[in-house]
């Protein structure tokens, strides 16, 4: 019988929740930390550990059939794969932050500025939606020191408590994005294919439920 490819975060925020709601839906499996794959004892599965970067360009490729990655990622890399399902988990939002004592009234004083970023796709599309011309700085990293070495005035950034953006004397001013974890999938998968992701989907599906 053929088996579906699914594709989650090998470490870090998605990792713990994504292994959890598959658990959850019944499914087992070994998972040693430093593995690159591993398969379901009782569901015809194979988990693949990557980077959540990487997750959306393996399931458009079809080296993985589906994949759980923050809908952030999905939309920064741009591929071309369906988003079939939100998870509710990997909540965060996607915001711009300027140093506490700047003044702000609304995304215009964002014109001109010089803004540091992880996520320059979705930051573009936000600002030309809104008429404004900045500076896109992309960095990979610590987005939020940019501000205190003098790299940019305003950064875009992830952030879920805000905590990160106080300890930097930053002030969260717009949201650009509210993100959270989804289920991707290839645009092609086969029938048979289909068949096993709808029993997952179906699955999973009761576990929200179940929560509500
Ligand atoms: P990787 O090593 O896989 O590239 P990463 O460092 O890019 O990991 P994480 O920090 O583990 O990524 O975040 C993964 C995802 O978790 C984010 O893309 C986002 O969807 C979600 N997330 C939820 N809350 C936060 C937060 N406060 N900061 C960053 N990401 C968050
Ligand atoms: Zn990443």
């Amino acid at each position: 019988m053929q088996k579906l490819r699914i594709a989650i975060q090998k470490s870090g925020r998605l990792h713990d929740d994504s292994i959890k709601l598959l658990k959850e839906c019944g499914i087992d499996m070994n998972n040693g930390v430093n593995k690159l794959k591993t398969e379901a004892s009782n569901f015809p599965l194979e988990v693949f550990f990557l980077r959540d970067d990487d997750i959306p360009q393996y399931v458009e490729d079809g080296v993985a059939d589906i994949g759980i990655v923050g809908e952030n990622v999905v939309l920064e890399k741009a591929r071309t794969v369906d988003a079939i399902e939100k998870l509710g988990f990997g909540k965060c939002r996607l915001s711009l932050a300027v140093p506490k004592g700047m003044e702000y009234t609304s995304v215009k004083d964002m014109q001109n500025m010089r803004i540091a970023t992880s996520y320059p796709v979705i930051l573009e599309q936000f600002l030309s939606k809104n008429n404004i011309t900045a500076e896109i700085h992309e960095i990979s990293g610590s987005v939020e020191i940019a501000p205190g070495i003098g790299l940019a005035e305003a950064i875009c950034d992830l952030v879920s408590s805000g905590s990160t953006l106080f300890m930097n004397g930053l002030k969260e001013v717009e949201t650009v994005l509210k993100s959270e974890a989804v289920l991707i999938a290839n645009k092609s998968l086969t029938a048979e294919q289909i068949q096993i992701l709808d029993k997952l989907l179906f699955r999973i599906k009761a576990v929200k439920k179940a929560k509500n």
